[in-house]
Parts: structure tokens; C-alpha cells; sequence
């Protein structure tokens, strides 16, 4: 049996005429930049989830530049991240002029390990950006008491873990910005470029409106510097069809993740950690195994797709070369990218593709 690493096709074909129903009336009303149907997907989305209100932007890398500039950093601060994630995470801090200064993952979760992030901080740090890697709510509490301590602006990257909380609380209002992408291939995705910023705070999310639209309060009276950070018409349009469908998306991704963990029996594997803070939205099931390529292209040959995600650190990448940080720097989040390798987990998976999958991974030797 055939199981893709990923497949939109058939979420796509089951909304099709919902989704084209929706686009068609806003090509009619030409509503395509901002408008009703980005304010009622804010609304949506921010009633759905439990967020005071949602700010629609245009990829889930512009809430991050907009938080980074709300937060003030600029030249000479220092911003930890973490260095296993998606890049865009540490452009943020690049685009504002500031340095992301990257601190080692935790063993077993792929998340910020807060007392690396306590040891990166120095007299010029002045934020942390906390990833939620592949669904899985990061350490949250720690990471707020010791950003607390040292005055810094947390900015969480949601971008993997819609739907996701931490002991009951929704991503994104822990720290002072959270930030979501939907991207495609996200547990929930536009037809095209999309993304969010959601705050506890009033006063940074109305900043970030502001932003989003050049500064503008007034037309053509700039009372800030903002940027083009709008969301489409038809992206807003695209994802109120499919909000409705989120939580049983979230659920099902979360019953494929219980059968893997009850079902994959395979020695020397690490499955994804399940901590007691916070149940995984599981937008990737990543496992590590010390023969990571050769468990892959076991696979392959059973028919079954798996990714890496991600097969090379920030400090490692040829973009951040410049920082000088060779290999041994962040041991734990070197080791991840050497061993990681992602599974099929899409809510349109079949139980029998599910069963195909464990029983491929079972039989590695
Ligand atoms: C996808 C993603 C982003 C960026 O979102 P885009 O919509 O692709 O701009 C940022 N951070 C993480 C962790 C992501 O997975």
C-alpha cells in the first residue's frame, strides 16, 4: 500500500465546491485585500480558539517580523531561538536588525531547553522566540519565569501547533505575541500564503494592525513605520471553509499519533515525548533512530513516504556561517538532525494506510 508523506488532494477535493462557492463570492465582490472575509476568519478563528482577537497577515514569517518590530529589538540586542526549527523563526530578529542568538533544544520534545535558553542570556538580550516544534506546546512556564526575570519579550512561534494548549491555555497569550502560519501543508492551511498574530495584549495587537497596513490610521497619514503584511481576500475565504473542520482534523491527526506510539515497536527508536503540559496537535509525528537513512529508505521500499524535518541546524546552515558556530555547538540539536525522521500524519490517512505505516516501521532491521 501506497502512503504519501503528504497529501492535499483529497482535503481539497472534499471542500472543493465549498471553497470555490466561497472564493467566487469574494472575486464578486471583489474583497481582495482585507475586508469582510479576513475580519470574520479573525473573528472565527479567535472565538474558535479562545483568542481576545486575531490580527490576519500574509505568511506566518510576517507575524514574526511584526512581533520583532513591536518588541523594539534593533541593532546590538540579542534574541535567543532555538536552532532546530523552521528558518524562518530566527528571521524575525534578522529583519529588524537584531542577532538571534540560538540556545539547544531538550532531548526527546525538540523544544527550547529552558536552562539552555537561561545560560544564552547576556547583559544585550532583550527577547526569546519559544517554538511549539511540530504541535508540541513548548516548556512555557519555565521559559516565562526566566524571561520574566530578565525582562525579555516572548514571542511564540505557533506556526506547527494550532489548536494546541498549555496546561489549558491557548498558544500565543503566554507570551507577549504568538504567531501562526497558514501555509498549505499547516494542520490548517490556506490555498496560498497565510499567517496570524494573536496577544493577550491589546496594546500589541493593535500595534500590529497598524503594521500591517503601513502605519496607515488615517489614509495617507503614516503615524508609524508598518509594512504591506495584509491578508488576502481569498486565503480569509479559503479558511473560514475549513475552520469548522479543524477540531476533528485535530483529532483525528491525534488518534493516528496514539496508534503509531501503541503500535511502532522498534528498537532503539525515540518516539515523540508526550509531557503531561500539553497534548501535541501533532503537525509532524518525527521519531529518531541512530540509522535514520536507512530506517527512510526502508520505508521508501515499503511504499511509505517520511521526511526530514529538519536535516540541518540553524548554526550549521551556509546562511548563518558568519556566526562561526561549527559542529558540537548545540550537541542536542545536531543529534536530532542526524536522527530525525517524520511519518505520514495527515487526517486523511486511512486506518489501513495507518496500519501499513507501523507495520513498515516494525519490520526495519
Ligand atoms: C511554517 C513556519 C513558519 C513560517 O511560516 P510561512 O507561512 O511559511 O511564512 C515559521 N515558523 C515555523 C516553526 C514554521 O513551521
Amino acid at each position: 500500500m501506497k502512503v504519501p508523506f503528504l497529501d492535499l488532494g483529497p482535503q481539497h477535493r472534499a471542500l472543493r465546491a465549498e471553497a470555490l462557492a466561497a472564493l467566487a463570492a469574494t472575486y464578486d465582490a471583489t474583497r481582495f485585500c482585507l475586508g469582510k472575509d479576513v475580519d470574520d476568519f479573525e473573528r472565527n478563528f479567535a472565538a474558535l480558539l479562545g483568542y481576545p482577537s486575531a490580527v490576519g497577515m500574509n505568511s506566518g514569517t510576517s507575524p514574526l517580523h511584526v512581533a520583532c518590530m513591536i518588541a523594539g529589538f534593533g541593532p546590538g540586542d540579542e534574541v535567543i531561538v532555538p536552532p532546530f526549527s523552521f528558518i524562518a523563526t530566527a528571521w524575525g530578529p534578522i529583519y529588524v536588525g537584531a542577532k538571534p542568538v540560538f540556545a539547544d533544544i531538550e532531548e526527546g520534545t525538540f523544544n527550547l531547553d529552558p536552562a539552555a535558553f537561561e545560560a544564552a542570556i547576556t547583559p544585550r538580550t532583550r527577547g526569546v522566540i519559544p517554538v511549539h516544534l511540530f504541535g508540541l506546546p513548548a516548556r512555557m512556564d519555565e521559559i516565562m519565569a526566566i524571561a520574566r526575570r530578565h525582562g525579555l519579550f516572548v514571542i511564540e512561534d505557533c506556526a506547527q501547533a494550532v489548536g494546541a494548549r498549555y496546561k489549558g491555555a491557548p498558544l500565543g497569550l503566554i507570551g507577549d505575541a504568538g504567531t501562526f502560519s497558514f501555509y498549505p501543508t499547516k494542520n490548517l492551511g490556506a490555498c496560498g500564503e497565510a499567517g496570524a498574530l494573536v496577544s493577550r495584549r491589546a496594546d500589541v495587537a493593535a500595534r500590529a494592525r497598524l503594521i500591517r497596513v503601513h502605519g496607515m490610521e488615517q489614509r495617507y497619514h503614516h503615524s508609524i513605520v508598518g509594512g504591506n503584511f495584509r491578508m488576502e481576500g481569498f486565503q480569509a475565504a479559503v479558511l473560514n471553509t475549513k475552520l469548522p473542520h479543524l477540531s476533528s482534523w485535530t483529532e483525528r491527526r491525534r488518534s493516528i499519533a496514539r496508534s503509531y506510539l501503541g503500535g511502532i515497536r522498534l528498537e532503539e527508536a525515540r518516539l515523540p515525548a508526550v509531557p503531561a503540559h500539553g497534548e501535541s496537535v501533532y503537525h509532524q509525528f518525527t521519531i529518531t533512530h541512530p540509522r535514520r537513512d536507512a530506517l527512510r529508505e526502508h520505508l521508501a521500499a515499503s511504499g511509505v513516504g517520511a521526511d526530514l524535518i529538519y536535516p540541518v541546524p540553524f548554526h550549521l546552515q551556509r546562511c548563518f556561517a558568519g556566526m562561526g558556530l561549527g559542529k558540537g555547538s548545540f550537541p542536542v540539536a545536531e543529534r536530532a538532525a542526524e536522527t530525525c525522521v517524520s511519518l505520514p500524519i495527515y487526517p486523511e490517512l486511512s486506518d489501513d494506510q495507518v496500519s501499513a505505516v507501523i507495520d513498515a516501521v516494525n519490520a526495519f532491521k
